[in-house]
């Protein structure tokens, strides 16, 4: 798992956390709960089954591709909901045509297409770029 340096706010101590970690993560200091800053996870066909199917909370898997324009038009979104949803879903971005078995295995026809997993099956799927309330709504449901 990625780690991360995060400065602890209330006593300045330096921690070591794992991002996109399934628990609040507290300085060892001071105990306080530390703010990380988690950008979504890139997700191959290579680590699908570990980041996905393993995820002990709900997923939110962003199919984009880099020639798609409404894609880059969500991509500040998705950034903002992994932030905010740290440790209570986990956010990742799969890059179409990079990663075309995932891709293909989901039916994936146009993008994004945003899927949301839990437990490791498909839950619910957002098709086209949709406003974050709309898609924290979504969201919602699994948390
Ligand atoms: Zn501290």
């Amino acid at each position: 798992m990625e780690k991360q340096i995060v400065t602890c706010q209330n006593c300045g101590a330096k921690n070591r956390v794992a991002l996109n970690s399934e628990k609040q993560a507290i300085c060892g200091k001071c105990k306080s709960p530390l703010i990380v800053s988690v950008s979504p996870i890139m997700i191959t066909d290579g680590n699908f089954a570990a980041e996905i199917e393993n995820s002990k909370i709900p997923v939110l898997l962003d199919f984009w591709a880099t020639w798609c324009p409404p894609c880059k038009m969500i991509a500040p979104t998705i950034d903002a909901l992994a932030k905010e949803l740290a440790g209570k879903v986990k956010i990742g971005k799969l890059d179409v045509d990079k990663n075309p078995r995932t891709a293909s295995k989901f039916r994936v026809q146009s993008i994004p297409t945003l899927i949301i997993f839990k437990n490791g099956e498909e839950v619910d799927r957002i098709v086209g770029a949709q406003s974050k309330a709309a898609m924290m709504q979504r969201l919602q449901a699994f948390m």
